[in-house]
C-alpha cells in the first residue's frame, strides 16, 4: 500500500510568537462540490495556454491565463496575485533548473478538494494542479488556530504576524509552486511514494531547496540572516553536511498528527493550517534556512545558476548526492567527496559572518552620523 504523494508541510512565517504551517494533503474523503461557474478570464490568451475562460469545469469564478498556466480564484485581486507568483515562479524555476516549467494551475479555494484537483489535472493533461487558501481565508483561519494554540498571546503580537502572513502571500504561493513545479518537472510520472517521504523522490533538503529559492529576494534575505545569527550564536542548529543531506523534513506526519490535534484545523480543499512554537518552531525553521544556505553555497561555489537542476537529474537518473559529487563534483568546480565539501562550506560560513560583520560595523557607523 503506497501513501500518496501531497503530505507536504511548509513554514508560513515566524513572527518570533508562533509558527503556523500550512499542508496539502492525501485526503479525498470530502466530496466534490459541484456548480455551475460563470468565469471571466481577465489575462490575455498565450501561445502556450489556451484562455481559461473557454475551460467549462472552472474551480473557481475568476481565473488569468498566463504563459504557464492558469490561476484561479474567487476575488479578481485573488486571481492576479496568483497569476503574478506564476509567473514569477516559471521564471525562477527556469533559471535555477534550467527545465521549462510545466503548465500547470494554481486554485486558491478553500473548497476545491483533492479529487476535484486531480480529475481537474487529467481532464486537461495538466503537469501540476496546486490548491492553495486565498488570502482571506488564510487570514481567518490562522487566527483561529494561534488563538487556540496560545490563549493568553497578546493582541498586537497575533496582529503583526497575520499582517506578516498577508505580506508573504506571495511568496508563500511561490514556494508552494516551487514544491509543484519540481515534482512535475523531474518526477513527471510519480504519483505516489512510500510513507515516510516528504515531497517528490528527491531528498528532503533538495525539494525543501527547490522551493525556498522560488521565493522573493527579501523573504530569502530574511532566511539567510537567521541562518547566520544560528552561526554566530554556534546554537548546534546547523547541521554538518553529513547530516544535513541525510535528513527527514522536520515535520513528520507525527508531528503533524500531534499539532493538528492540538491546534490544527483543515479545510475542505485539504489544507491543514497549525501552529508550533518554541524549540520546534526554532527547528524546523533551521532546516528551511540551512537548506536555502545550502543551495546558495552549491550555486556560489559552483558559479552555475543551474547546479541544482544538474543535481536533480542525476537524482532521477538513480544518483545519490555522494555519488554525484564523486563523479562529477570538481567538473562543476566542487569537492570530490564530503569531508572536503564540509571544508569549503565552513570557509563558505565564515566568509558570510565576516561580510555580515563589516555590513553591521558600517550600518552603525552610519547611524553615529
Ligand atoms: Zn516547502
Amino acid at each position: 500500500m503506497m501513501e500518496t504523494l501531497m503530505t507536504r508541510c511548509d513554514l508560513v512565517f515566524c513572527a518570533g510568537l508562533a509558527l503556523a504551517l500550512l499542508s496539502s494533503t492525501a485526503d479525498a474523503s470530502y466530496p466534490y462540490a459541484t456548480g455551475l461557474l460563470a468565469v471571466r478570464d481577465v489575462g490575455p490568451a498565450t501561445a502556450h495556454t489556451p484562455a481559461c475562460s473557454a475551460v467549462p469545469d472552472a474551480p473557481a469564478s475568476i481565473c488569468r491565463t498566463t504563459a504557464h498556466g492558469w490561476a484561479y480564484a474567487d476575488s479578481e485581486e485573488g486571481a492576479e496575485r496568483a497569476a503574478t507568483a506564476l509567473e514569477a515562479t516559471a521564471a525562477a524555476f527556469e533559471k535555477y533548473f534550467g527545465r521549462v516549467a510545466p503548465n500547470g494551475a494554481l486554485v486558491l479555494s478553500a473548497t476545491f478538494d483533492r479529487a476535484a484537483a486531480d480529475r481537474f489535472s487529467n481532464t486537461h493533461g495538466l503537469g501540476y494542479v496546486l490548491t492553495w487558501l486565498p488570502p482571506e481565508d488564510t487570514r481567518t483561519k490562522v487566527e483561529q488556530v494561534m488563538r487556540r494554540a496560545m490563549p493568553n498571546a497578546d493582541e498586537a503580537k497575533i496582529e503583526r504576524a497575520l499582517e506578516q502572513l498577508d505580506r508573504q502571500h506571495e511568496d508563500t504561493l511561490r514556494h508552494e509552486l516551487g514544491h509543484s513545479l519540481y515534482g512535475a518537472a523531474f518526477w513527471p510520472h510519480v504519483e505516489a511514494v512510500t510513507a515516510g517521504h516528504y515531497g517528490s523522490p528527491a531528498p528532503d533538503w533538495l525539494d525543501e531547496s527547490a522551493a525556498l529559492l522560488m521565493e522573493g529576494a527579501g523573504l530569502r534575505q530574511q532566511r539567510e540572516s537567521s541562518f547566520l545569527d544560528a552561526l554566530r550564536q554556534q546554537s548546534g542548529r546547523v547541521a554538518p553536511i553529513d547530516d544535513f543531506i541525510a535528513r527527514d523534513h522536520p515535520i513528520t506526519a507525527q508531528a503533524r498528527d500531534r499539532l493538528m490535534a492540538q491546534s490544527g484545523q483543515q479545510t475542505q480543499s485539504g489544507i491543514q493550517i497549525m501552529a508550533a512554537a518554541g524549540e520546534e518552531a526554532a527547528r524546523v525553521a533551521a532546516f528551511y534556512s540551512q537548506s536555502l544556505a545550502f543551495a546558495d553555497f552549491l550555486i556560489y561555489t559552483s558559479k552555475d545558476l543551474r547546479i541544482l537542476g544538474k543535481i536533480s537529474t542525476a537524482v532521477t537518473e538513480g544518483a545519490n548526492f555522494n555519488d554525484w559529487l564523486a563523479n562529477t563534483g570538481p567538473r562543476h568546480g566542487l569537492p570530490g567527496n564530503l569531508p572536503a565539501l564540509q571544508s569549503a562550506w565552513d570557509s563558505w560560513c565564515q566568509g558570510k559572518l565576516s561580510v555580515q560583520a563589516a555590513e553591521t560595523a558600517r550600518g552603525k557607523g552610519d547611524g553615529g552620523n
